[in-house]
This record gives C-alpha cells, sequence and structure tokens, in this order.
C-alpha cells in the first residue's frame, strides 16, 4: 500500500499520531483524565531531539531514549495538579501548560530557536548507514508494534482494570486496595513517555521542528482521536487516527475542513456512538455475530479456597467510642461495637441512622471525629482506604460500584488487585511469572463466580446485569481479595425472592470460609435467619445490642420501628 511518496509519508505520520494516541488512550480512555497537554509533550519531545541531535551532536537514539524519558517526566508533573484538582480545574491547567509550552519555546530562541525552529534534524542511523524513507517507516511500526503489545499486556492485567476502577469510581478502586494516586501518576507518565518517543519520531520526519507544528488543536486532535476512535479499546486510537487524520489527509481537500469535521464528528458520536468507533463495532458484533466469548460454566466447590483465608481468632473487629460528625449533623454518636471473630454481625436501623457512615469509616473513607477502629488487635483508624482493604477489609455498597466496561469475571478478579505480586514490568512484558500469577488467580475468580452462582454470565459486560445480580458481583469481587471480615450494605435491598435465599445460603458459606461478616440490614427475616449478634442504630447512637433475638425484642427497638409508645 506505502508505494507512492505521499502515502508512505502520510502512514509514517499516521504511525507517530497512532504511538501518542496509544498512549493517551492509556490516561484518557482507560483512566478518563481528560487532558489538553499530550501534544504539548508531544513538542516537549520533539524540540528535545532536535536540540540533542542538531545543537549537541547525539545521536538518535539517545536523543529518543531521553525525548521519552523527558516526556513522561513533564507528564508525571502535570500529573501532580490533577491528584488533588476536580477534573474542570484541571482541564484548565492543562490548557494553561500547553499555552505555556508553546510561549517558552518560542521565547527561549537561544535554545530552541524561536519561531524559526530547528533545522536539520539527523535520521537515524545504524553502522553509518542513514535511514531512508522507507526504513523510517518500518522502524515507526515496529515501535508501534512494540507499544501496542505492551499496552495490550497492561490493560488487560490488573494495571488496566485499576484505570477501569478510578474511572468508573475511584471508590470501588481504593475499596479493592487501589493506590489511586500510584496509579494515576502512573498513566499519566507512560502516556507522557509516548508522547515523548512520538515526537522524537516527529522531528526526524519533519527535518524542521518549529513552534507552529504544535497549534492548539494538536492537543484536541489527541483528544478527538481517543474519544471518538473509542475510549479504552486497544483499537480505538488505530481507527480515531484512521478517521480523523488519515482520510481527511487522503481526501486533500477536506483537510481545510479539520475542525469542522471533528465537531460534528462529536454532535454525531455524542449521540450514535457513545462508545466511539471501536465501542460501536464491538456493540455490533455482540448484536449480530456469533458471541466470540467461550461460554463455560465452572462448577467447582469452595473446599479449595478454604485454607486461604486467615481467620482471625477472638474479637475480628471492634469500634470503640466512634463518632462523626457532617457539619452540624451527627451522623454517629459513640458508637461501641465488638464483633466476634466468625459471627455474621447485623447493623439494623431505619434510614439515616448512621449505618453506611459506619461501614464508610471502618473500610477508611470517612474518617472518624472520634474513636478508634480495630481489625483484630491492628489498629486501622487513619489509614487509607486502599491500605484497610489490604489489611483484610473487604466491602460491598449499598449501590454496587462496578467496572461496566469489564465482563463480570474480570470485575471479581479485580478484586484480587492487591494480592497479586507480580511487577508492573514483568505483567507489562507478560513473562512468564505474571502470566502463571494471572491465570491462578483468575481460576480462584472463576471458583468464586460459581460460589455467588454468576459462572452462566462471566463473559457477559458487567453493565449488562440486573441490580440483583450486581450486589452477588460485589460480593464475589471482595471474597477473592480474601477479606477476614466482609461489610456488606444492604445486600438484600432489591432482590428477588429467590435471589434473596441464594444470599442467605451464600452468606453461610461465606461464614464456613473463616469470613467475619458485617451487614447491613433491614430485612428482619433475613437477619434472624443467619446473624449471631446485631447492633441496632437510630439517629447515630447505638440502641440495642445482643443477638438477633434479643434486639428485636426490645421495647426501645420495636418502638423506633413501629413508632409505637414504649
Ligand atoms: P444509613 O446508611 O443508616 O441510611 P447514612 O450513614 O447514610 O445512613 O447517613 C447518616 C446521616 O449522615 C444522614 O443524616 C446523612 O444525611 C448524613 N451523611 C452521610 N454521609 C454524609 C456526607 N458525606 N456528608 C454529609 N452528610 C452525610
Ligand atoms: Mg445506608
Amino acid at each position: 500500500m506505502v508505494t507512492g511518496s505521499f502515502y508512505l509519508f502520510l502512514f509514517t505520520f499516521a504511525g507517530v499520531y497512532l504511538l501518542a494516541a496509544m498512549g493517551f488512550n492509556v490516561l484518557a480512555g482507560y483512566m478518563g483524565i481528560i487532558s489538553l497537554a499530550h501534544g504539548a509533550v508531544v513538542a516537549i519531545g520533539a524540540f528535545t531531539t532536535a536540540i540533542l541531535t542538531v545543537t549537541y551532536g547525539w545521536s538518535f537514539w539517545p536523543a529518543a531514549v531521553m525525548s521519552t524519558l523527558v516526556g513522561g517526566a513533564v507528564s508525571g508533573l502535570v500529573a501532580l495538579p490533577a491528584l488533588r484538582l476536580s477534573s474542570w480545574y484541571f482541564v484548565l491547567i492543562t490548557i494553561a501548560f500547553t499555552t505555556a509550552v508553546t510561549a517558552v519555546i518560542t521565547d527561549m530562541k537561544w535554545l530552541t530557536g524561536g519561531f524559526t525552529g530547528i533545522l536539520g534534524v539527523p535520521p537515524p542511523s545504524i553502522a553509518g548507514h542513514k535511514f531512508s524513507g522507507r526504513e523510517m517507516f518500518w522502524l515507526v511500526m515496529v515501535i508501534n508494534i512494540a507499544v501496542w503489545w505492551v499496552i495490550s499486556n497492561i490493560v488487560h492485567s490488573r494495571i488496566g482494570w485499576s484505570l477501569l476502577a478510578i474511572r468508573d469510581s475511584s471508590i470501588s478502586a481504593l475499596s479493592n486496595g487501589v493506590s489511586v494516586s500510584h496509579t494515576r501518576l502512573f498513566a499519566f507518565v507512560f502516556a507522557g513517555a509516548t508522547a515523548g518517543l512520538a515526537g522524537a519520531l516527529f522531528a526526524v520526519l519533519k527535518i524542521v521542528v518549529t513552534p507552529e507544528d504544535f497549534p492548539f488543536h494538536f492537543s484536541i486532535f489527541f483528544l478527538f482521536v481517543v474519544v471518538l476512535g473509542g475510549p479504552a479499546y486497544l483499537w480505538g486510537p488505530l481507527l480515531g487516527v484512521f478517521a480523523f487524520y488519515v482520510l481527511p489527509e487522503m481526501l486533500g481537500s477536506l483537510r481545510e475542513y479539520r475542525m469542522l469535521i471533528y465537531g460534528v464528528g462529536l454532535l454525531a458520536f455524542s449521540i450514535v456512538l457513545p462508545e466511539g468507533i471501536a465501542g460501536g463495532l464491538v456493540a455490533l458484533r455482540r448484536r449480530y455475530g456469533a458471541s466470540s466469548a467461550k461460554k463455560q460454566s465452572a462448577q467447582r466447590t469452595v473446599s479449595q479456597i478454604t485454607h486461604a483465608i486467615r481467620p482471625i481468632e477472638g474479637v475480628a473487629l471492634k469500634v470503640e467510642d466512634v463518632s462523626k460528625t457532617f457539619g452540624g449533623v451527627n451522623a454517629l454518636s459513640n458508637v461501641t461495637i465488638s464483633v466476634p471473630a466468625g459471627h455474621i454481625h447485623a447493623v439494623v436501623g431505619p434510614n439515616g441512622s448512621g449505618k453506611t457512615t459506619l461501614l464508610n469509616i471502618i473500610s477508611g473513607l470517612y474518617e472518624p471525629s472520634g474513636g478508634d477502629v480495630r481489625l483484630g488487635d491492628k489498629r486501622i483508624t487513619g489509614l487509607r482506604p486502599h491500605m484497610i482493604a489490604r489489611a483484610g477489609v473487604g466491602r460491598t455498597f449499598q449501590t454496587p460500584k462496578i467496572i461496566g466496561h469489564l465482563s463480570v469475571l474480570e470485575n471479581i478478579r479485580f478484586g484480587a488487585y492487591h494480592r497479586e505480586k507480580s511487577s508492573g514490568l514483568s505483567i507489562a512484558l507478560s513473562l512468564p511469572s505474571a502470566r502463571r500469577e494471572a491465570e491462578e488467580l483468575t481460576r480462584e475468580a472463576t471458583e468464586l463466580l460459581a460460589l455467588v452462582g454468576l459462572s452462566d454470565r462471566a463473559y457477559d459486560r458487567a453493565d449488562e446485569l440486573p441490580h440483583g445480580q450486581l450486589r452477588l458481583l460485589e460480593i464475589g469481587r471482595a471474597l477473592v481479595g480474601r477479606p477476614r471480615v466482609l461489610l456488606l450494605d444492604e445486600p438484600a435491598a432489591g432482590l428477588s425472592l429467590h435471589e434473596l435465599e441464594r444470599l442467605e445460603e451464600l452468606m453461610i458459606e461465606i461464614r464456613r470460609l473463616g469470613v467475619t461478616l458485617i451487614m447491613v440490614e433491614h430485612h428482619v427475616e433475613l437477619v434472624m435467619g443467619v446473624a449471631q449478634s446485631a447492633t441496632v442504630l437510630d439517629g447515630g447512637k447505638v440502641l440495642a445490642a445482643g443477638t438477633p433475638e434479643q434486639v428485636f425484642a426490645d421495647k426501645a427497638v420495636v418502638s423506633a420501628y413501629t413508632g409505637a409508645p414504649q
């Protein structure tokens, strides 16, 4: 296809853009960060290579490595405000950053040549042989294939799932043991590194680099390519570069209308293809094609996982004198609860009595205004949520928080995030040790999928599940993290009668695995059926505590529930 020099040039550039776009997909597509700084990082990469080769006489190879490192480092710095700011402020910062980069490049004439830029960037060479245009094309292709492979390894691993979890619900990422700040930093550095490397190749292809090569809409271009190509799809950037770069260039006259095409594309896509071209194709295949997913149903016993959980002896969880105020509201006042190991402990109380707040304090999402939480004899008050998850506290949410983009099995598998020991590098390079560990954990996730009764939906997208099954999915996800204490927030809400029976059995099975359960529940029969102990909250205070029979017979409790006088 690449015979004429026009096409050779066109496809080589498309490869350079694809490289930067693939990296940007990790940041914007998978992690959902809207940045308008990506083009500026490409510019920095291009100028780094141009300056090092032309001014300092470096050869291309070390210069390209330097561009990659500088791109990663600069992008990492841009990330720092993103860790704190809301996404809209962050977008403004990236706009300011891009404007500043152009201004600095134009101003620092002694280094960058100002408006005229840097001329005569030499091509790469090996043993004195300078790369021709065709060899450049192949170099770009080889780099793209390598980066594609690395990204493919990453996005099909716990790293990619943690990116999606942060995008869809950073709370679920935290409660599965993900350090959100580290993961964010990784995505920025990775995206920046691909942009820096793309910049190095860009400089060589252009031979002359000037600030004008990087207008503001260059950054917008990458956003379009990723968002319209199909965010969080491996093929998205390829389809996006083809639709928004290659096609307009091939149709010559369309080039002038690029911004108009982007605008109309955005409008049309937001209505017709909310998941971009790649998402649309996948949906088409699901609807009309043979489902490529292997349907399997794993019916394994759970005995194999029994050994895996380290039960806690004595008191599993202790909440001591915990209070929490929100502004003037006392959501919890001096609450003390002691949950013996191996119990199913029910936390009962009317709406607004502080039950969810209690779970949020135990799992570290809220810091208590006073008091302490202990897991076994370890004090966990004030630990960050992902550390509490790693210490052995799993949880589900009143409103299930799942990764809709992933399959049911992958969602459950994600719960093993903090148990996976393979380094990011061994995952990115798909080393045998990393693959073995991943397979092992996937097998365990498959078993738990069977335990919660979702085997037949293993390969369906999680967001296609009805509400009741999402609750079961969340339980499976928490279990694969091997919690010692499992917190369930209204697990029975919205379940059918059949599902309710299943849940009851499931909780008894989980208890047999050695997990201590704390469940927030209104459902009196369910509590009576499975719980060994219960605490009743009312208005943030403990109203009664004891066995379920005791608390439901308590006069104060009856009165709080029925409004009957004591
Ligand atoms: P429950 O789960 O028992 O229905 P919650 O724990 O959700 O109750 O809420 C207890 C009280 O704390 C309510 O009055 C609620 O409005 C308040 N509350 C809970 N979370 C927050 C928050 N993040 N900010 C302000 N108020 C909150
Ligand atoms: Mg609640």
